[in-house]
């Protein structure tokens, strides 16, 4: 018989440096599951882990605690390999609306539990629910349904699932525990391990706008995330992206989608190319890892064709039709109703040198975007479009960004921190590549052996 534990005892030994086993760990997230251990508490030991650091056991442990704390989702039934892609939050990042369904069009099943939008990066769940009648929130049964007559289906995490993380989460958010990589990695995984997947493609960003700022943060967080999800038996890859400016054209809720829809539909606005290029590339590896095709460059053709031959577009409003969304708005000019517009003009002829995407994020948050607090509703049309990315070349006067505020009161913040986050200089910048790295199973284990952190 094992010795009872107790709380605070784990508390003083990850607060001295010591570290939690497989048993100690399941304790607590049993404990913060079933509300048993105090919140006072839970926190102690997250700001004890946050400073301490969490080892690769340790990760792996939380992971599979957290992963094991509710409900979980079986896609045995469906019949097809299930694969999903998650990126690490990102300003303008809409490549779930491109690569699920383009994933599905080429015979995997793409079961996507997402969040909402967080700091300074936006949601999938808050830009669907830009779509009338679009339902993010179904039962295991009603995904499971909809993912059997369409392929991919992109929902929220239900009370059930992995409640761990719903208690863990909302006390990082507000002890200042989030940036940490264990806990990061843990949280992120536990939740794509709890919907059955047989294999995951990690986008993890890098640069201004990412969660961890520093380079080697960025990839000790993907070398951690490959190594924890393979260990627990889901083939993944991890690939570090470059978020020095927002994906694509758009920032905000419906006007990602539209633009995400554009691309569906075949169409190639050079604002968009980034955006287009690096869902080639994730669905590219999901369709290889998830043995529809014989490695990522054949996985990015069969990507290509399905963007290309309609199919990509045809599952996804399928799949919004399933979920109760009204396809219809995408075809009408006059959905889009922003409160109040406003342009940001280049103040000088120059090149478009850095765009500094945490502060454009939080721009786009304050527009009405994003939230304040937990719970609060956002404006489905607010958020701002790009006329010009980093390296375009413009001349004073020139429209580089319209802003859309849910009132007019709201445009000054927001163009102001636009204003500050875009500098324009006479040289042009540096190309900066779109995939910088990549970890497989073999270069994330052999990775973490050189680094800890
Ligand atoms: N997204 C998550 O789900 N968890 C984190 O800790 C950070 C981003």
């Amino acid at each position: 018989m094992p010795p009872p534990l107790h709380t605070v005892d784990l508390i003083r030994k990850k607060r001295d440096g010591g570290t939690l086993n497989a048993r100690e760990i399941g304790f607590l997230v049993a404990g913060a599951a079933d509300g048993s251990i105090p919140l006072e508490q839970l926190s102690a030991w997250l700001m004890a882990s946050w400073i301490r650091g969490l080892t690769l056991k340790e990760t792996r442990s939380l992971t599979i605690a957290m992963r094991d704390s509710g409900e979980k989702f079986s896609p045995a039934r469906l019949g097809k390999v299930a694969v999903d892609k998650h990126s690490t939050g990102g300003v303008g990042d809409k490549t779930s609306f491109l690569v699920a369904p383009i994933a599905a069009a080429c015979g995997l099943a793409v079961p996507m539990i997402s969040g909402r939008a967080l700091g300074h990066t936006g949601g999938t769940l808050d830009k669907l629910e830009a779509i009338p009648g679009y339902r993010t929130a179904l039962t295991l049964s009603e995904f499971e349904t909809v993912l059997m007559n369409c392929g991919a289906s992109i929902v929220s995490q239900t009370p059930s699932l992995v409640p761990a993380d719903r208690v863990l989460y909302s006390l990082r958010d507000r002890t200042g525990t989030v940036e940490n990589p264990g806990l990061i990695g843990a949280s992120i995984l536990s939740k794509k391990l709890a919907a059955g997947l047989d294999a995951l493609v990690l986008d993890v960003k890098t640069g201004s706008g990412a969660f961890l700022r520093q380079y080697d943060q960025s990839e000790y967080l993907a070398a951690l995330m490959v190594a924890t999800a393979e260990g627990a038996g889901t083939r993944t890859v991890a690939l570090l992206t470059d978020m020095d400016q927002p994906l694509g054209q758009a920032a905000g809720n419906w006007i990602e989608l539209v633009e995400a829809v554009e691309l569906l539909r075949g169409k190639r606005p050079t604002e968009s190319e980034d955006l287009r290029e690096l869902s080639l590339i994730l669905a590219g590896w999901m369709i290889y890892l998830g043995g529809a095709a014989p490695s990522a460059e054949v996985g990015r053709q069969f990507a290509e064709a399905a963007l290309e031959d309609g199919s990509a577009l045809a599952v996804f409003f399928k799949m919004i039709e399933a979920q109760g969304g009204d396809t219809s708005v995408f075809d009408d000019p006059h959905f889009h109703k922003p409160g109040a517009t406003q342009v940001l003009e280049a103040w000088e002829s120059g090149y478009v040198s850095t765009m500094d995407t945490t502060k454009i994020g939080w721009a786009v948050q304050r527009l009405g975007a994003g939230r304040e607090k937990a719970g609060e509703p956002v404006d489905p049309h607010a958020g701002i479009l790009f006329h010009a990315r980093r390296g375009a070349s413009v001349e004073r006067g020139q429209t580089i960004a319209t802003l859309y505020a849910t009132t007019p009161g709201m445009l000054a913040e927001p163009a102001a921190l636009l204003r500050e986050a875009i500098t324009l200089c006479m040289t042009p910048p540096q190309a900066v590549p779109m995939v910088s790295r990549i970890f497989t199973r073999e270069s994330a284990e052999a990775y973490l052996k050189t680094r800890s952190l």
